[in-house]
């Protein structure tokens, strides 16, 4: 477990995600919401990548990027208020599995916190296979480690890459 919250801001990693509408208009205004949130700040933001969809294929490409926060929030409590900014860039949770949305906000991960449960699994189960997840990563937090593999950002993009996977376009500045 990483320190207490109690006495020490825990830093989280957040990815962003989405397919409809202004995506970009709607990760500046979450990245804003965040950081005017009381108990977070922004340490840091990766560059902007486009994605082809997971899952149902009929729907368009996705935009993806990474943040790093310092927050007093348990983490639930951040989910939470993840979850609020979702909806305020009109999320909607009534369509099939990994269809489109205007904005989806995953916390991948904790500190080194580990959990799993059905609200909030930690870190993300799906980031070790997801390049829209470890690549923005990488761009800010390439040693960032594992807690359960023990391996880094750097290290799980570098093997996908050797093991056939396309890196995504370049990223741009958002
Ligand atoms: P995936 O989680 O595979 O990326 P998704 O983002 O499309 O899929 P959602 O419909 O956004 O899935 O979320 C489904 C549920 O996942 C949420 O209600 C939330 O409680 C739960 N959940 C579990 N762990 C996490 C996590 N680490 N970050 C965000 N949501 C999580
Ligand atoms: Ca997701
Ligand atoms: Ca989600």
């Amino acid at each position: 477990m990483g320190m207490s919250r109690d006495t020490q801001p825990v830093e989280a990693i957040i990815a962003l995600g989405g397919n409809l509408g202004d995506v970009r208009k709607s990760f500046i205004g979450a990245r804003e919401m965040l950081s005017v949130e009381p108990g977070i700040s922004l340490l840091a933001s990766s560059r902007l990548y486009r994605s082809a969809p997971m899952g149902p294929q009929d729907q368009a490409d996705y935009l993806n990027a990474v943040v790093i926060i310092q927050c007093n929030l348990s983490a639930l409590q951040l989910l939470h208020r993840m979850q609020a900014i979702e909806l305020h860039f009109g999320r909607r949770r009534d369509g099939q599995r990994w269809g489109e949305r205007t904005l989806d906000l995953d916390l991948i991960a904790y500190n080194d916190t580990q959990m799993q449960s059905p609200e909030l699994t930690l870190p993300h189960p799906g980031m070790q296979e997801r390049m829209f997840v470890l690549q923005p990563l990488c761009d800010i937090r390439p040693d960032w480690r594992h807690p359960i593999t023990g391996k880094t950002a750097g290290e799980m993009l570098r093997q996908r890459i050797v093991a056939g996977e396309h890196p995504l376009g370049e990223g741009e500045i958002w």
